[in-house]
């Protein structure tokens, strides 16, 4: 790493498991899509000795779970964890390793709730430890030369994968199975690393950390919050449904600016008289959801410029705040 920006040779960084495919391995070299899990983070650590060059490392283990699994009590846990971990004055920053099919959830709910400047770095890998070109132990090692390095603290919870450096706002896990899955559509990385020299070239300006209002040590349970995909002829059957299975937050992925179909348009009205918070959002995964004239009358909120995954995150979170539909308005456009 470059040694100019690196902060002090005692930098401790702890590496919290989750599971995932970064620890998983399958029966042969060409097997990338069934494998199981199977290792530690102490393990997967053990294939990238180098980490002990860039730091001190310290190992935990907080679940291990395919990410397809993390449910709101597990979001839960790992968040109360990492915030239990950055409480101590010896760890100077924190690589979480984590699936990828719901990591930008799980990175944007840290995001949104620890209260700290040191470096959060969440990361995964495409490809279990037994393939060929395996990608997991390169971003491993890129997850821990990123906490470690002196210009990361203060930028939020930032997420690494195929050398290159996002913010956990932004970032989306936007391909099936290519080692570059991950992109930021319109807003791009925050920084890159080559060889063991990392570069940012921008720094996040929505609230996050720090800044954040959300507090988490006061939060018991996470609401249940759904997601409706819209499209040609739609029903409000899954509404109703989603308002009878008690949801107390509907976030539609709607068509274009969030357009609602006749049929989620219904939906809405039922949640209005539910009393359900209700999101437009868009399936299109990039751009802003603009208000429309028609939101007023049926109490819809926007969800800005964040998918329906993060727009479900900060609903949960407005929530479990008990903030007013104007509280949560304005998360979703502050956040
Ligand atoms: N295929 C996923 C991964 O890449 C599995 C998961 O998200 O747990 O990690």
């Amino acid at each position: 790493m470059n040694q100019t920006s690196r902060q002090s040779e005692t930098i401790r960084i702890l590496v919290a498991g989750t599971g995932g495919t970064i620890a998983s391995s399958g029966e042969g070299e060409t097997d990338v899509h069934n494998y199981k899990l199977a290792l530690t983070a102490q393990q997967i650590l053990a294939a990238v000795p180098s980490v002990t060059s860039l730091a001190d490392i310290e190992c935990a283990q907080i679940v291990n779970t395919d990410s397809f699994r993390v449910d709101n009590a597990t979001l839960l846990t790992i968040g109360r964890k990492v915030a239990a971990f950055l409480e101590r004055k010896d760890i100077g920053g924190i690589v979480v390793t984590h699936g990828t099919d719901t990591l930008e959830e799980t990175a944007y709910f840290l995001h949104l709730t620890m209260r700290t400047e040191k470096p959060v770095v969440v990361v995964g890998a495409m490809r279990p430890s037994t393939a060929l070109s395996a990608d997991g132990p390169l971003n491993l090692y890129n997850a821990v030369l990123t906490a470690a390095h002196g210009t990361s603290p203060g930028k939020g919870v930032l997420v690494v994968a195929n050398h290159r450096v996002f913010s956990a706002r932004d970032v989306s896990k936007s391909h099936t199975s290519a080692i570059d899955a991950f992109r930021a559509p319109e807003v791009g990385i925050l920084g890159e690393i080559s060889g063991d020299y990392l570069r940012y070239f921008h720094a996040p300006v929505c609230r996050h950390t720090l800044m954040s209002e959300f507090d988490i040590s006061r939060i018991q349970a996470l609401p249940h919050v759904d997601i409706l995909f819209d499209h040609q002829s739609a029903g409000s059957h899954l509404y109703r449904a989603a308002i009878e299975a008690g949801a107390k937050g509907i976030v539609v992925a709607g068509v274009g600016n969030g357009s609602l179909s006749p049929g989620a348009r219904e939906g809405a009205a039922m949640a209005w008289e539910a009393g359900v918070a209700f999101v437009r959002s868009s399936r299109t995964a990039s751009g802003t959801v603009a208000p429309l004239h028609t939101d007023a009358s049926l109490g819809i909120l926007t969800s800005g410029s964040l998918n329906p995954q993060k727009a479900r995150i900060v609903a949960m979170l407005a929530l479990a705040s008990n903030m007013t539909p104007t509280g949560m308005q304005e998360a979703l456009l502050q956040y």
